[in-house]
């Protein structure tokens, strides 16, 4: 942003930090000898329900609270390939896997880290369900090092490598299902200092970490191959992490949005204060409102007591007015308390008395409300919750204590990232605490022949990448560096490398470095091509089936119809490239035509056939080739030079 009324993030105090993970492309997973990719189809069950244990110290970590609380089983589906005994938790994890061992090394070194001198792989727990065993398998190799993104040192805290979770392929009310492929698959996770202090550099920092990956040659490719979660604070907030954000062009609208969203709840706060609340002030009083609701027209409340339930009210004093208050795009206070709601106890949402009359409540309800708990309507807002007494209690509850939190300020908590990169409470942040040593594993030592062997993964320097983009691949100094600049150089340099003998190595790279960003400007879903798409529709160019004019189209129509194949697409679009002889023809046509204009007018002659040829013909034919069959036609047919 570079307008003057741009948000001064330096005085905001912003500090975001990210934790980037990328799929590694391994032969073997990190613990067993299974193949590292997805299935289509499982070939049996498991079920599994998770209990919470407390800690050696004797407490119940709150987020694995949360989870408890909803109670809900897990179904693992297990396909026959892609998972053995070892992710079903039926047998010890194997030695850890040499290969993902010498591409974090590699990446270490790039980083320029402090490698460990010997590997320990610990047990992280983990409360969703995502690990059949209740943990996750996680290990240190480095420390300590930095990357350099425009002039700035970004320190790198820590590097890991890790197995990824189960796939989540379904929730319902009654269960989660999960998918054992992804599970166990080499992830290497990388953390930032919180040194990055503005969206835009975040992503760029992210865009580089995810390239060093890429160009060790062992990162997967597509869509959920880099995943990252972004912690962000402002002075006087706190600090939150956002998870799942599967897109790197989310990140710099996401910490808008978050920086937003603290400052708002800052404001909301001293407004509080400045209404004489403290913590104290919010009563978890639960009254029974039910009676008022008997003959009610609002169907969710009608279904819910047809069901047994009750409706519910709490009391919050003195918040009039707030809960409307908008804190994100299309977000409210009040959504932030029904997240909540919907977290801890299962409730569809809540209603408020800040958006009431509405949603089938009439006026003489919302009147009979204050009523009923003796609210002052001019000063108090009122939450109530539709459903059965227990999940009722638990939602007003949560509300009572998120509201109480309001007087005192943002609190820290893990939040889960919005397709419109608006955010939404997920759970709180977890205790510190969760690892414990993996002892089925012995620790691995770092030795030097391990460090020799990893340096082949490391890539040739970017000044010597840049020479030789130049040198060799005749690239303009303009799209080499951004290639440099970009996540898909070593797709690139495959692309490169497999088609230049036929179609010109800058052809490809402005594909990647020009027109696919120039269509996600234009709002083309973009990130539902595949590599195997784009390498696709490369081949078809480099074979003369397409020409290089119709690319845009192609792949805008490939990005807003998933599954649709590039052959299917080019005859959907009509854009089938013409052979010479359907152009001669074509331009015979159009000869015919206008013989008598073009007699006329002979020293037009040429733009008026280009103009009438590039008209029909545009996206299926080479402009170059065009103009030289034109000028030989109209040679040969009129006698026009
Ligand atoms: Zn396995």
């Amino acid at each position: 942003m570079s307008s003057s009324n741009a948000v001064d993030y330096k005085s905001l105090g912003l500090r975001v930090g990210l934790e980037i993970h990328v799929q590694l492309n391994t032969r073997r997973k990190l613990f067993c000898p299974c193949p590292t990719r997805l299935a289509s189809s499982h070939s049996a069950e498991l079920h599994r329900q998770l209990r919470p244990a407390r800690s050696e110290v004797g407490e119940v970590d709150p987020a694995t609270l949360l989870e408890w609380s909803k109670r809900k089983p897990y179904r693992y589906l297990v396909p026959r390939e892609e998972s053995c005994l070892v992710e079903a938790d039926e047998e010890p994890p194997h030695q850890l896997d040499r290969e993902s061992l010498l591409v974090a090394l590699a990446i270490a070194k790039a980083l320029r880290m402090r490698i460990v001198d010997e590997i320990h792989v610990m047990r992280k727990i983990v409360i969703d369900g995502s690990n059949v065993s209740g943990f996750q398998r996680t290990a240190l190799i480095a420390l300590n090092g930095y990357i350099e993104v425009e002039g700035r040192k970004i320190g790198v805290q820590t590097l890991c490598l890790e197995e990824d979770a189960a796939r989540k392929v379904e929730e319902t009310d009654a269960e989660v299902v999960y998918m054992l492929d992804r599970l166990g698959i080499p992830l290497v996770e990388i953390a930032t200092s919180p040194d990055i202090d503005s969206p835009e550099l975040a992503l760029k920092v992210a865009l580089k970490i995810g390239q060093l990956v890429r160009l060790t040659g062992k990162a997967k490719w597509g869509l959920g191959s880099i995943r990252q979660d972004i912690n962000v604070s402002i002075a006087g907030g706190a600090k939150t992490e956002t998870k799942g954000i599967q897109h790197l062009y989310m990140i710099p609208l996401v910490i808008e949005y978050e920086i937003k969203r603290q400052l708002e709840l800052l404001k909301i706060r001293d407004e509080l204060k400045a209404r004489g609340l403290s913590p104290e002030s919010i009563k978890p009083a639960i009254i029974d409102v039910t009676e008022v609701f008997k003959n009610t027209s609002s169907k969710i409340i009608r279904r819910a007591l047809e069901k047994g339930g009750v409706v519910s009210a709490l009391v919050l004093p003195g918040f009039k007015g707030l809960l409307a208050r908008s804190i994100q795009p299309n977000r409210r206070f009040g959504t932030e308390l029904s997240d909540y709601a919907k977290a801890w106890s299962g409730v569809g949402g809540i209603f408020h008395t800040d958006e009431l009359p509405g949603y089938g409540i009439s006026e003489v309800e919302v009147a009979k409300l204050y009523n009923a708990t003796g609210a002052d309507p001019s000063r108090d807002a009122i939450v109530i919750v539709a459903d059965d007494k227990d999940r009722v209690e638990k939602a007003l509850l949560a509300v009572a204590e998120r509201a109480a939190y309001a007087t005192i300020g943002v609190p820290e908590e893990t939040r889960a990232a919005n397709p419109d990169c608006t955010t939404k409470y997920m759970r709180p942040r977890p205790g510190a605490a969760r690892m414990y040593p993996e002892t089925d594993i012995p620790p691995v030592l770092v030795t030097r022949d391990l460090l020799e062997e990893a340096s082949k993964y490391i890539s040739e320097h970017p000044d010597v990448k840049y020479r030789r983009l130049v040198e060799k691949h005749k690239l303009s100094k303009e799209l080499a560096s951004a290639l440099l600049n970009d996540l898909m150089l070593d797709f690139y340099e495959y692309l490169a490398e497999k088609y230049c003998e036929k179609i010109p190595c800058s052809v490809i790279a402005s594909i990647l470095v020009n027109t696919i960003p120039m269509l996600r400007r234009e709002g083309v879903p973009v990130d539902n091509l595949s590599e195997d798409v784009i390498e696709e529709v490369v081949r078809l160019l480099a074979e003369g089936v397409v020409a290089k004019e119709a690319i845009p189209d192609i792949l805008a129509y490939l990005a807003k119809n998933p599954g649709v194949s590039v052959v299917d697409a080019v005859n959907a679009l009509g854009i089938r490239r013409l052979s010479v002889e359907e152009l001669d023809a074509l331009i015979a046509s159009i000869i015919e035509k206008t013989r008598s204009k073009l007699l006329e007018r002979p020293e037009k002659a040429f733009s008026i056939v280009m103009g009438e040829v590039m008209k029909t013909a545009r996206g299926s034919v080479d402009g170059k080739l065009v103009a030289e069959r034109v000028k030989y036609k109209l040679k040969e047919l009129l006698n026009i030079n």
